[in-house]
């Protein structure tokens, strides 16, 4: 089955639909909050990336992925809104894709299960040590779970606003939204329920087959 793993679309960006009802995460991810972090904050970042780019018509032939690694090349004047508002892209971008209504109780299986276990002893393991990843991370930014493919380790991470993982050379599985748009509406400042609540929510079967792109080398 293919996995869509990279934002299929060049510039001008677009917004596409969330994959799910807008109140369908609920009680977990609240209705009011999907709204406004979709089709505000996720648009806002397209509409800033696409209005940096419109004059520099050299750069609409590139995925935003491939901006973002170039994103030195850029012209000086608008490296800065493309590494911010095109991070934002891609991290929301794959932020929807992992989650999933009616997860709750669902687990890793498969290759994905075993390198967890390996490289953190446990399922439980893992998440806690998500959770405090993101729990410990000051202000806004994301929590991951990539993938090294050069020798298939996973390592769970946190980056500031919307720094990305591209020139590390790290693949992500998994990520969380740390940006308190993400969870204050429903959470206010308990940062850490919100960690909590997102295992009810998450989709175990794409992030198992990002695993196995990946180390197919074709993420
Ligand atoms: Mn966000």
């Amino acid at each position: 089955m293919i996995v869509e793993t990279k934002i299929p679309s060049t510039y001008p960006f677009s917004l596409a639909p969330p994959p799910f009802a807008y109140d369908a995460l609920e009680p977990y991810i609240d209705a009011a909050t999907m709204r406004i972090h979709h089709d505000q904050h996720h648009q806002a970042y397209i509409k800033n990336l696409n209005a940096a780019l419109k004059k520099y018509p050299e750069w609409h032939d590139l995925s935003v992925e491939e901006l973002l690694r170039r994103c030195n090349e850029l012209p000086v004047t608008v490296r800065q809104t493309v590494h911010e508002q095109g991070g934002g892209h891609l991290h929301h971008w794959f932020f929807w894709k992992v989650l999933k209504p009616g997860a709750v109780g669902s687990r890793p299986t498969g290759a994905l299960a075993q390198a967890i276990g390996r490289d953190f002893g446990s399922f439980e393991a893992f998440k806690a040590k998500f959770v405090e990843t993101g729990a410990k991370h000051f202000a806004s930014g994301w929590v991951f779970l990539v993938v090294q493919p050069a020798d298939g380790r996973l390592e769970v991470l946190s980056r500031h606003d919307h720094d990305n993982l591209l020139l590390e050379k790290k693949t992500i599985l998994l990520l969380n939204d740390l940006w308190e748009h993400a969870y204050y509406l429903r959470y206010r400042s308990g940062r850490v329920d919100y960690l909590n609540a997102f295992w009810n929510v998450v989709d175990w079967e794409y992030v198992g087959r990002r695993l196995e792109s990946a180390l197919a080398g074709t993420p």
